[in-house]
């Protein structure tokens, strides 16, 4: 090990690529990490990408901010399986000793985080929300929603090291890429063979193709204001107006009224349009989280008081059911 390892600062971030694509939170990492990078003295962001013949996305790494980037390259890498993705990062976790360490709060990132966490004995604080440098230590504050979104923890991990936090998509701000920018490839050796992972892919059987509500660019949310499941199709013909998507809080889901992919909130997804229309949803905490950082929020309700309009950048009271019909003729110019 080079002996200048330890006292460098790193702060990694872990790129997650399926079938040789890169999910966005991965570079919505990229972005926080050099905020938190301006922060930390002397730190340095670096970047993990496991994996099979994926060299060629490295350069992306690099535009989003990263200055080196370690490449695990192994057939076994090619498709995610818990075991090998563990080892191979766990392995470099132990040998260069990262002081930070992000992952996406994604269905892969959230499986394999806490399988890293526990083979080199740190902590993981999941689902953070903000990401900030703790001025007085020096350390990483990971803030979090606790008590069913009622409170926000923020923790501090003092002794273990890297101080791991998965973050939810959409939640952090897309960094904007430098095109010119380049960094280090370190390509590490990683061995493993086929024979030793037990959970072998047998078949690829696709899911059907899921709503992705995260990263529109322009949301009409349905509340329980809507009353049943019929009302949706006034919203769905807003959103295909304004080349946008419907989503839902969570009463709606419940009810059956939407699939549960299109549930935004602590409990569903984050969100972060540049149009927001919430329609008939009153803006319980639960839902903020998970819409607040859309750019402007038009909120619909027959209650002037209801907690929506704190936080709506434009609000209309009264009923949705004149008033989205009316935005629509507005929208089609009829
Ligand atoms: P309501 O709070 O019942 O609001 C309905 C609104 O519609 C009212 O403001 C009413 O004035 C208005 N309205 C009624 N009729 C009309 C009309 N004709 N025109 C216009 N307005 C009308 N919620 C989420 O959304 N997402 C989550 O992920 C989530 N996770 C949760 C996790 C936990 C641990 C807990 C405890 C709760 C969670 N919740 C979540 C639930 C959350 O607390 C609220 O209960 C929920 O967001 C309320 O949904 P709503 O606004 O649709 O319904």
């Amino acid at each position: 090990m080079n002996a200048e390892q330890p006292t460098i600062p790193r702060i990694w971030v872990f790129v997650e690529q399926q079938e040789h694509q890169v999910h966005p939170v991965s570079w919505e990492l990229l972005g926080a990490a050099k905020r938190l990078s301006a922060d930390l003295p002397g730190s340095v962001v670096e970047a993990v990408l496991p994996g099979h013949q994926v060299a060629d996305l490295a350069p992306q790494a690099f535009q989003y901010g990263a200055a080196r980037i370690y490449l695990i390259d192994n057939p076994v890498l090619e498709i995610y399986r818990n075991l090998p993705y563990a080892v191979a990062v766990s392995q470099l976790v132990k040998e260069h000793r990262p002081e930070i360490f992000l992952i996406g709060a994604t269905t892969l990132g959230r499986d394999l985080a806490g399988s890293i966490a526990t083979r080199v004995g740190t902590g993981l604080t999941a689902d953070c929300t903000e990401l900030s440098i703790d001025p007085a230590n020096h350390i990483l504050a990971a803030t979090r929603p606790t008590f069913g979104g009622n409170l926000m923890a923020t923790i501090l991990c003092r002794r273990h090291r890297p101080q791991m936090a998965t973050v939810r998509p959409r939640v952090l701000p897309m960094p904007d890429p430098a095109p010119d920018a380049t960094g280090e490839v370190v390509t590490v050796p990683f061995d493993m063979r086929e024979e030793d992972v037990p959970v072998k892919r047998l078949r690829l059987i696709r899911a059907e193709e899921q709503p992705n509500i995260e990263y529109a660019e322009v949301i009409v949310a349905g509340g329980r204001g809507m009353g049943g499941p019929e009302g949706f199709a006034l919203l769905q013909e807003l959103a295909d107006a304004l080349g946008g998507m419907v989503a839902a809080s969570r009463p709606v889901v419940d009810a059956g009224w939407m699939d549960a992919s299109r549930q935004v909130g602590q409990t569903g997804k984050t969100v972060r349009p540049k149009l927001y229309i919430a329609a008939g949803i009153s803006g319980a905490v639960q839902h903020r989280v998970g819409m607040s950082g859309a750019d402007v929020i038009l909120a619909i309700n027959t209650d002037p008081n209801a907690p929506i309009f704190q936080i709506a950048t434009m609000g209309i009271v009264g009923d949705l059911y004149e008033v989205i019909p009316a935005l629509i003729r507005q929208v089609k110019g009829q």
